[in-house]
């Protein structure tokens, strides 16, 4: 493949390698392990490194394939497929870090990476400050001697905050650390955090990329001294790998992604802009929308809004409920990145968990609905909400 393709053709094309029988769709290698001619060839594959198919944990076609196209659609050389996204930021934690060193982590991350970071790798002695998503200052005031990862993700989950990736790189590249951004809400099609300045990328393949909420999965991608020499080591031994069949499920949504993306975001802008006039909704969160703080941040480093969109009602946690029962399409459920558009209550469901203090410091209200638009007609979707105002 050349490499001046445009993300659509790599979306479609990049990464597929053929067998004999020359199938035109990608092959669903589901094997856990590969044959050799004969011993020494078994040799001489053990101690061949990545590129051999000796064992599924490690090496598959069909994962290789969606390591390479997802890869090739972040401007990465090099991407290892994980179980979940989970797996992919505890793997990438577990292969850089070691007892004594400290990250730095926005305080606007995904709840369950929070609890990685300030419970689980606790106890191995990685220590984490969390800091404000919005404020480099911040990020630079919180760096030591032993800080070697900067971890966020933008837009923030449910209030689309934006942090700014090429000025947060900076920072880290001044305090000798790498930056990894989680890319979910935007994936490859909307922004590319490694032309920014961050070292990876980290991916739940399980929302967008599949795309249609089917398969949990996710990746890290990155130079390949970093993802194959470091990251991969540890997945080959520690074992949270993808499976065969959740990559070709995965490599097949890649192919749909751009299409999704954009119409998904006109959408969603469409839906945020409605939201803006009805009555008793005190406050819309978009990127795209004039009104939000980091708007023209937005603009520079997206090419859309993205698909989620957060609102607040007036009336509180009972406007808030009201609303969402009042739907009959529209799914009630926590995951998002769906065709299906998805509501929720951030506050009794995502952000249950955590103290009512932190949860207004972070800014979810008992008013704050979360909807993640998904290719239903903006009509349906209007009329679905407007039961409930
Ligand atoms: C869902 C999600 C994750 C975790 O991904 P899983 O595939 O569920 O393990 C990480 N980051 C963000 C931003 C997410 O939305």
């Amino acid at each position: 493949m050349k490499d001046t393709f445009e993300l659509a053709t790599l979306g479609v094309r990049a990464g597929q390698a053929r067998t004999e029988f020359k199938e035109h769709s990608e092959t669903l290698f589901l094997t856990s392990s590969f044959v050799f001619d004969n011993a020494q060839q078994a040799a001489a594959k053990f101690t061949g490194g990545e590129d051999a198919f000796i064992y599924s944990r490690f090496t598959n076609p069909t994962v290789s394939m969606m390591q390479d196209r997802l890869a090739a659609m972040e401007g990465g050389e090099s991407c290892v497929a994980t179980a979940s996204g989970m797996s992919a930021i505890l793997a990438m934690s577990m292969a850089l870090l070691k007892a004594g060193d400290h990250v730095v982590c926005s305080k606007a991350v995904f709840g369950a990476t929070v609890q990685l970071y300030a419970g689980i790798l606790a106890r191995f002695g990685v220590e984490t400050t969390f800091v404000s998503p919005l404020d480099a200052g911040d990020w630079e005031r919180a760096v030591r001697p032993r800080t070697r990862l900067f971890f966020l993700e933008t837009p923030s989950n449910p209030l689309t905050e934006i942090s700014d990736i090429a000025a947060i790189a900076a920072v880290a590249k001044r305090a000798g650390a790498l930056l990894a951004v989680d890319n979910c809400f935007c994936s490859p099609a909307l922004q590319r955090p490694l032309a920014l300045g961050a070292d990876l990328v980290i991916h739940s393949a399980t929302k967008y990329l599949d795309g249609q909420g089917r398969v949990l999965g996710g990746a890290i991608v990155g130079p390949r001294k970093l993802v194959m020499d470091g990251i991969f080591g540890f997945l080959r031994t520690a074992g949270p790998c993808l499976s065969p069949f959740n990559a070709w499920v995965i490599l097949k949504g890649l192919e749909t992604l751009e299409l999704r993306m954009n119409a998904q975001s006109a959408s969603a802008l469409e839906l945020a802009r409605w939201l803006e006039a009805q009555p008793g909704v005190a406050r819309v969160y978009y990127p795209w929308l004039a009104s939000h703080p980091q708007h023209e941040l937005a603009r520079r480093q997206q090419r859309a809004g993205g698909a989620v969109v957060s609102f607040e009602l007036e009336g509180g946690r009972a406007a808030a409920w009201k609303l969402i029962d009042a739907t009959r399409m529209i799914s009630i459920t926590a995951n998002l990145g769906d065709t299906k558009t998805t509501i929720t209550h951030p506050a009794t469901t995502t952000h249950g968990r955590i103290s009512p203090e932190a949860r207004a410091a972070a800014g979810i209200t008992d008013g704050l609905v979360r909807v993640a638009v998904g290719l239903e007609s903006q009509a349906d979707l209007r009329e679905d909400l407007a039961r409930g105002f």
